[in-house]
């Protein structure tokens, strides 16, 4: 099979999941969108995505992304950034991206906020929903003071939450997945624009039936799509 056929099946697949899963969660089939996560993977597969429809991709390195962005263009992609967020990258992060699912504190968020000209880029907040220590993500407990803090940035479109819960057992996971689920639903009538605070970026390969199960309206997914990735050098 040629690199072509693999993508447009393993696309076929995911798109059949996501919407099987749905119907089985009780929501509509297309109430879950699939995020194609394309980081280490070159342009002419993203190429063959978007001839197939797509037209959003979630990366998590900038420099690599930005020379996807620029050889693919911008004007009817959607550019998702959902990497780990170092303050000196704000600048190009608020030019080059659609969307940003990885604020987590109110100094990267300001910061965003200033870089941003014309329309406001959509903003997703990380939670920490396994509570550790060590992982990024804004705590659960200091959540509502944050979204309180962002909402009224003007350069930025509060959309949801967004998390990244460890790999552990469904029933873990699940948990994990219904404390965001209910962080957003509970914070839906507290922003100020509550109906574009639409999104719960929730899922990813091996998680992505629980997710939806849990309410997730989008689904990062890398693995099942690319296949395995090469380690970054
Ligand atoms: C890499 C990555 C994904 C995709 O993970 P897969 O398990 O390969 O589907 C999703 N979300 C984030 C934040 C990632 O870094």
């Amino acid at each position: 099979m040629s690199r072509s056929d693999d993508l447009l099946a393993h696309l076929d697949r995911i798109q059949r999941q996501i919407e099987e899963a749905s119907l089985n969660a009780g929501r509509e089939k297309d109430s879950c969108r699939l995020l194609p996560v394309s980081k280490t993977k070159p342009a002419s597969d993203l190429k063959i995505l978007y001839d197939a429809g797509i037209r959003a991709f979630g990366e998590n390195y900038v420099q690599e992304a930005v020379e996807k962005i620029s050889t693919l263009g911008h004007q009817d992609i959607e550019w998702h950034y959902i990497g780990h967020i170092q303050s000196n990258k704000t600048r190009i992060l608020a030019e080059a991206f659609d969307w940003i699912h990885t604020v987590d504190r109110l100094k990267i968020a300001s910061r965003l906020n200033e870089a941003r000209t014309g329309e406001p880029l959509n903003i997703l907040v990380q939670v920490n929903v396994d509570q550790s220590a060590s992982k990024s993500g804004v705590s659960l407990d200091a959540l509502d003071a944050l979204v309180e803090a962002i909402d009224p940035l003007p350069n930025l479109s509060l959309r949801g939450l967004m998390s990244i819960p460890d790999p552990t057992d469904s029933d873990h996971l699940k948990a994990a997945h219904d404390r965001l689920h209910d962080a957003f639903t509970h914070l839906q009538t507290a922003v100020s624009e509550p109906a574009k605070f639409d999104t719960l970026s929730m899922g990813m390969t091996n998680d992505l039936e629980l997710a939806i199960a849990s309410g997730s309206t989008m689904v990062r997914i890398g693995t099942a799509l690319f296949g395995k990735r090469l380690p970054k050098e």
